[in-house]
């Protein structure tokens, strides 16, 4: 079988099962299979798989048949023009989580600071530290997850990377695995409703952990615990980063003004122009110590 036909066959059996991108996960899947590039399926549609490439390939189109994500079937995500490492153990990083990273870099000039120190909460593959150890090298950042699981996918990645000596992982849910202060504290919560979840796309439903995404009855509940109990891990006009759900902002407005422990509150549109995450600065006279 060559390149050509191969490819055309497992096109149109994902069309079928009404996929959105057919070509783009076929061509994918095979070209990881092939361990080449996709321009070379263009340049060379006549040349013919081995028996194990085609044997993998097809085994790989069936399990994307069966709904699973791409990314899981060839075990690689790209987050930040980064290479990430992905399994069932954490979320595959979103392109909208991006904007996080941006809005942290925009803010924070490289002059501005001897050390920047950075708390991550909830970093599943690592993407988030990762971009942001990638792009700021006077950062210390702490990462946590619950999930030791997911941790060990995000040591590897941050060592695939090369940014393994900025990044600390420790385990824990919240603030229970630190006892410092930091000048960041970012965050993608699980935050999809208990409601929500039962109308998620059947491969994220299905495939992705649910403790990377369920987040109670209204999808507030992860940050409603990261501002509450956030700011004494905040140094004086230090800021919380935190990603959100579409509809989410009057929760998070609310949860604001019961808290009273910041001010400058800012919402971030993503590049579909939903507002997608918010900043906040810890108000600079309350809580000392
Ligand atoms: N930061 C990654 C990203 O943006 O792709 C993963 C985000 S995922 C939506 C949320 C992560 O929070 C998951 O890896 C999950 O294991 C972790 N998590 C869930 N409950 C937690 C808790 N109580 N404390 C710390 N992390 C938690
Ligand atoms: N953006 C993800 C989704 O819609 C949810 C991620 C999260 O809960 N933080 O599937």
């Amino acid at each position: 079988m060559d390149i050509r036909s191969v490819l055309y066959d497992a096109t149109q059996d994902l069309e079928q099962m009404g996929f959105a991108t057919p070509r783009l996960d076929a061509e994918v899947l095979l070209s990881r299979c092939m361990k080449t590039d996709r321009l070379r399926f263009y340049a060379h549609p006549e040349e013919t798989l081995t028996e194990e490439e085609l044997q993998r390939f097809r085994n790989w189109v069936e399990r994307r048949r069966g709904g699973e994500p791409v990314a899981y079937i060839i075990g690689q995500k790209e987050f930040w023009s980064l290479p990430f490492k992905v399994n069932n153990n954490v979320l595959i990083p979103r392109p909208e989580t991006e904007m996080l990273v941006e809005a942290i870099i925009r803010t924070y000039s490289p002059g501005d600071f001897i050390q920047l120190m950075i708390l991550e909460i909830g970093t599943g593959s690592g993407a988030v530290s990762v971009a942001l150890a990638s792009e700021l090298n006077n950062v210390r950042i702490v990462a946590t997850d619950i999930s030791r699981e997911a941790l060990s996918v995000a040591v590897d990645n941050a060592r695939e990377n090369g940014v393994q000596r900025q990044i600390s992982f420790r385990r824990g849910s919240f603030f229970e695995p630190v006892s410092e202060k930091f000048d960041i504290i970012v965050s993608n919560p699980p935050y999809i409703s208990e409601e929500a979840f039962e109308h998620l796309p059947p491969g994220v439903r299905e495939f992705e952990p649910r403790g990377a995404l369920l987040a109670g009855t209204d999808g507030t509940a992860f940050h409603r615990e990261i501002i509450m109990q956030g700011a004494p891990y905040l140094k004086e006009g230090g800021r919380l980063f935190i990603e959100m759900g579409e509809g989410q902002k009057d929760r998070v407005i609310e949860i604001f003004k019961e808290s009273n422990l910041y001010d400058d509150i800012i919402f971030i549109r993503d590049y579909a122009g939903a507002e997608r995450a918010f900043s906040a600065r810890r108000r600079e006279d309350i809580i000392r110590g």
